[in-house]
């Protein structure tokens, strides 16, 4: 375990695990669970026909419905959710100071977490598509139990691949708010992953400087970026490796592209397009 006690803010987390869609859960099962993350490993904007299909497969036809009480263990802040409020309040720190370098104001964005499927402004969000960020709302969507899924993929669970994966939807944020975003082609979508990836590095840098990490730690977050390289998902689904279907780069790139970041906490070290 990194030690989050040493960083003091706290990001804006929502809690929505344990609500309407969320307690129906399962749905499309293993194979259905890789492929559409192929799809979308950590993506941006997520295709709405999708997310309503698989919505309204895990609430029974109304994907609007999505209400109760939470569920006594989500209630009153437990670990994971500090842990993502920290990560994400981590990452505020980050991008802020960087910002007002430039002399400009950072909008901090918010992140869900979730069971299943819950509504956002870009039609939904479903834990098959996994983390994912929607810039309609500025909200990370993240249902942790992807993390499992992440580890069968020859990832890492642990806490510093996890915050990795934060901090990549963070970066898309940071592009969103500053007109980066781009994802037409396959082309663009690799080089907008890949600096979503050295985004994390940065943040990864200035955590580093505050001695969050213990020796080695971040190994963690280089597997991760490892294991969701298009080429070794390519393999892991019995897929041939096809370099023009990439849409968030090689295992390799993406590791470079982290480290790129991390190397000096620099946003010179981004430049993809
Ligand atoms: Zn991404």
């Amino acid at each position: 375990m990194a030690l989050w006690d040493k960083l003091g803010s706290v990001g804006n987390v929502e809690d929505r695990r344990g609500l309407g869609a969320g307690a129906i859960g399962g749905g499309l099962g293993i194979a259905g669970v890789v492929i559409t993350l192929a799809l979308n490993y950590f993506g941006i904007a997520v295709d709405p026909s999708l997310v309503t299909n698989t919505l309204n497969q895990l609430t029974g036809g109304d994907a609007s419905q999505q209400t109760g009480v939470q569920p006594e263990e989500f209630r009153g802040q437990d670990d994971y959710e500090k842990f993502a409020a920290t990560v994400l309040g981590s990452t505020n720190d980050t991008w802020r100071d960087i910002f007002s370098q430039n002399g400009e104001t950072y909008q901090e964005p918010k992140l869900v977490l979730f069971r299943g499927g819950t509504q956002s402004a870009c039609g939904g969000a479903v834990s098959q598509v996994g983390p994912h960020y929607c810039p309609a709302d500025s909200t990370i969507y993240l249902d942790e139990t992807f993390f499992e899924e992440l580890k069968a993929l020859g990832g890492s669970s642990e806490d510093v691949a996890q915050a990795y994966v934060i901090a990549h939807e963070v970066g898309h944020h940071v592009q969103n708010i500053s007109g980066q975003l781009a994802s037409g082609t396959n082309e663009e979508s690799v080089a907008t992953e890949l600096q979503a990836d050295c985004y994390a590095g940065i943040w990864a840098y200035s955590v580093k400087r505050l001695g969050v990490f213990e020796e080695n730690e971040i190994q963690e977050a280089l597997d991760a970026a490892a294991a969701v390289g298009d080429d070794r998902i390519q393999k892991q689904t019995g897929q041939r490796v096809n370099p023009e279907s990439w849409t968030h780069g090689s295992s390799e790139q993406r590791v470079a592209a982290f480290k790129a970041g991390y190397a000096n906490g620099s946003v010179s070290s981004c430049q993809y397009n």
